[in-house]
């Protein structure tokens, strides 16, 4: 048994946007055994958790874990530890591996891998298209079947709208089912390798405009309004992105959306001396799109959090910043960068945990801390300051190394074993 001793525990059933009550929390085996007073004779593990924020595990929707294919970078094994270390329970895997995950047979053998490790619930997403090609939709019943919720191309835009229509159609006939689309219009992204401004004119590095984000999220708003299908938004960067969320949620439509933490932090600013830990796409925008993006996510206009995480070596970012992999990790740090920019804490919880297992449908992940309900959950303490400077996952590749940071997951509860705590890790 695992007593979780008098944290401010996170309860989202008294409001809509929950708040928190000072409580023990006793689990026993997989289950929440006792919330409240709690007095118990024999408990293996007492967790002291005054000044903390108990609530249930986050998940990230958008994680690269590099497998199979590309496990130098990372694997299922090290990406789910660097999710236990981020305070994370679960996370859902994206297809752009090698092959790509576009089959039912490559979902399982993930799936199967996952569980195997144990660390954390690791959900897959499925390739909207054969090989993430962009041009065959792939075979959306046969992943449903196997358990994907989330189809998504990611890295790549679905960008032919009879491709996308046709995926959505059948998309919008699965309960639970989303079309999740990295929206970028590579015409416009030929060459570029930030955000295209007054920045890049003075570095002199070819830009990425706004417009390529937005116009896509545009017409794809349309095939929503079309096919009545479930769309969530990865990873918005512009401001004008942002408003045309704001006006679809406004009309109804089933829209959710995503920002990252780097999003959140940084803005092309930060680009300055051309730190390839700093270059990510969608890239950092102007500080004006910072600022919507933060306000965004505390109106509720932006649902979740997501890491993007994406591992790469130093050895492949070590080079000429128009040549370096794009992608930054963000899993060790995605706690501390929310806890300091939601006007509320509770905002955390549902940003990284109630909104991202709704949208993925994970059924045992972002539910209530009450007896009987599965114990997966964090213990995080937001006065805990700290610099990140190594990492558990196999990649270093973050733009917050050296970069002081304030809250810290202490512990990681997944299926009520202890998967990750911060008094042994250090
Ligand atoms: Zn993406």
């Amino acid at each position: 048994m695992i007593l979780i001793r008098g944290g401010s525990v996170f309860s989202a059933s008294t409001s809509s946007k929950g708040g928190f009550e000072v409580k023990d929390v006793l689990i026993d085996g997989d289950r929440i055994a006792a919330v409240g007073r709690v007095h118990v004779d024999e408990v293996s593990d007492v967790v002291d958790a005054s000044g903390c924020l108990v609530g249930p595990g986050f998940v990230d929707m958008h994680t690269h874990l590099r497998e199979p294919g590309h496990t130098w970078k990372e694997d299922i094994a090290s990406g789910s530890a660097a999710a236990a270390a981020g305070g994370f329970t679960a996370v859902v895997a994206m297809p752009n591996t090698d092959p790509p995950i576009d089959e039912a047979n490559i979902v399982e053998e993930v799936i199967r891998r996952g569980a195997e490790v144990g660390l954390v619930e690791v959900s897959v997403a499925g390739a909207m298209t054969q090989g993430r090609a962009g041009v065959v939709p792939s075979d959306i019943e046969g992943l449903y079947e196997c358990g994907v919720r989330i189809f998504t191309d990611d890295g790549d835009c679905v960008e032919d709208v009879d491709v996308l229509l046709s995926v959505m159609m059948r998309i919008a006939a699965l309960p639970g089912a989303v079309v999740s689309q990295h929206a970028e219009d590579a015409a416009m992204t030929v060459d570029g390798h930030m955000h295209e401004g007054s920045m890049s004119a003075r570095l002199d590095v070819g830009g990425l405009p706004a417009e390529a984000e937005i116009e896509v999220v545009g017409r794809d708003l349309d095939l929503v309004r079309e096919t009545g299908a479930s769309y969530h938004c990865q990873h918005v960067s512009a401001a004008g992105t942002v408003e045309l969320i704001r006006h679809a949620k406004a009309e109804g439509l089933p829209i959710t959306a995503e920002v990252t933490p780097h999003h959140l932090s940084f803005d092309d600013t930060s680009l300055a001396d051309l730190d390839t830990d700093f270059k990510m796409y969608p890239p950092l925008r102007s500080g004006d799109d910072r600022r919507v993006l933060r306000e965004a996510l505390n109106d509720g206009t932006i649902d979740v959090v997501a890491t993007d995480h994406a591992p790469h070596l130093p050895e492949e970012k070590s080079t000429l910043f128009g040549e370096a992999p794009r992608g930054v990790i963000g899993l060790e740090t995605a706690a501390a960068v929310v806890s300091g920019v939601v006007d509320d804490p509770a905002r955390m919880f549902q940003s990284l945990s109630l909104n991202p297992a709704s949208i993925a449908s994970l059924k045992d992940q972002g539910r209530p801390i009450a007896v009987g309900e599965r114990a997966n959950i964090v213990v995080f303490d937001p006065r805990h300051e700290w610099t990140p400077d190594r990492f558990v996952s196999r990649s270093s590749n973050s733009p917050y190394k050296g970069h002081p940071l304030k809250g810290r997951p202490l512990l990681t509860v997944h299926n009520g074993r202890i998967v990750y705590s911060l008094v042994g890790a250090a």
